[in-house]
Parts: C-alpha cells; structure tokens; sequence
C-alpha cells in the first residue's frame, strides 16, 4: 500500500539497489547512531555555518562550534570547495541552495533527503556531498545516493533548463574529491532502474544478493546469504580446480 513503507533511504540505496531482500529483512531492525555518525552530524552543521556565513553575510546564523583543529580545517576546505565553484562560474549568475531538502519520490516511493548544497547555473546542476568519515574513500561516479538526490533537485528546480548534472564528493580527511558529469537525459534512466529496484524491494519478493555492499547493511551479522557466500566462491574454486586436475 503507498504510504506505508518504511523509508528506502538514498544513502542505503547501494544496498537496496543490488540486493533487493535487504528492505524485507531490515526494515523493522533500528538504526544505531555511532560516534562516528554523530560526528559527521556535527561536521555537517559545522559545514552548513560555514556556508551559510559566507553566502548570507546579512542573515543571522546560529554558531556551530568545530570538535577540534582537524574538524575546523577540512569543514573549511568544503566551504572553499563550494566558493572557488561559484567564482570559476560567477558569469552564469549561479545560486546555491544549502542544506536543502529533496524529495525524489517520484522515483522512490516516500523518498527524499537532504543534499549538502546545490548549485544551478546555466545549463548545469551540480550536488555535492560532503563526507566527513575517514574509513572508506567514497567515488561519486555511479554514486546512487547523489543521484538520488540529482534527480529530487532537477525535480524541484524545474522552472531551470538543466542538461547537465554534475555530481561531487568532497572527502577532506582522505584528501579526496571524487566528481562525475552526466546528462540529464542518463540520470532520468537511472531514475527508471531505481524506480524499478525500488518496487521490488517493497514487493519483499525480490532476491537476496551478497557482495561487497553487504558490509554495510544492518543484517550484514545475522544473514544467510552473506554468511554462505564466501562457502559457494570457495566450493566453485575447489571445483576449477578439481575440472583442471580431472582434464
Ligand atoms: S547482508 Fe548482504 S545479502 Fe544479506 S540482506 Fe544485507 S545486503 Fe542482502
């Protein structure tokens, strides 16, 4: 019935896309806040004053206080990142929209998020997404959670001509920028195969699938399908194996 789905979040959507059963088996599990989503949570407010400062000097903006040295740097280099974007581009009058909410479901039944900043100039919108955690280095090519979240701000912008998407993630403490560039015409096809893995995911008819997505998924300690992953890879090695030995 629409409406009474659980949320299929846009960061979690590397795991619904591939492994469809992970909606059915998680869905009632809770979410654990971790320290370190508590301090990305904390980073990303730190970010938001940044910008919010620099784009809004008149408004009054209520303070976030950086956890430490290293937190206050690479906030900063975010913030830089988002202004030396507007500069290079000032010609084509760009605006940016921080913190903003995007609703993408028309896609995704019930789905929305909300994008670190987004700026439209001219013929291209571009999402970036800060990432404050250091454990994996996180690409934006094929990223589906910033195309997600594409998709909801070309929905929202619409009044704009977009032909181009540009997509950024800006990953301070590794050192990393990761960007890709679509058109708007690939991310609308990305659209229709989320919008069809999401349906399966709801239907909780749709397959489990293990890989490397599993490490991230709630049910990752209690799952069948991933515990027995690693036997068949062994069971089909043994079997080469045994084929080269029998020939
Ligand atoms: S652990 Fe892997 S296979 Fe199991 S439900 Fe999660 S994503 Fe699917």
């Amino acid at each position: 019935m629409p409406g009474q789905h659980a949320k299929l979040s846009a960061s979690g959507a590397h795991i619904w896309m591939n492994c469809p059963a992970s909606y059915r088996i998680t869905k009632d599990m809770p979410d654990v806040e971790t320290p370190y989503a508590e301090e990305g949570t904390r980073a990303h407010a730190y970010c938001e004053y940044l910008l919010r400062k620099a784009l809004e000097p008149k408004a009054e903006i209520p303070e976030a206080i950086p956890d430490n040295r290293e937190m206050e740097v690479c906030c900063q280099e975010y913030a830089d990142f988002i202004q030396d974007k507007l500069i290079e581009d000032w010609e084509d009058l760009p605006e940016a929209f921080v913190e903003r909410r995007v609703d993408f479901s028309k896609w995704v039944e019930g789905g929305f998020g909300t994008s670190d900043c987004i700026i439209a100039k001219a013929d291209t919108i571009i999402v970036n997404d800060f990432k404050y955690g250091k454990g994996v280095r996180v690409e934006a090519e094929g990223n589906p959670q910033l195309r997600l979240y594409a998709l909801g701000a070309i929905d929202e912008l619409s009044l704009w001509d977009f032909e181009k998407v540009e997509m950024n993630i800006i990953q301070p403490r590794l050192d990393h920028v990761s960007s890709e560039t679509v058109s708007v015409a690939e991310l609308l096809e990305f659209g229709e195969r989320a919008k069809e893995a999401s349906e399966l995911a709801f239907s909780g008819n749709g397959p489990a699938k293990a890989g490397p997505w599993c490490k991230f998924c709630k049910a990752n300690a209690i799952c069948k399908e991933r515990a027995t992953k690693p036997l068949e890879t062994i069971r089909k090695i043994l079997d080469i194996g045994k084929g080269g030995k029998d020939r």
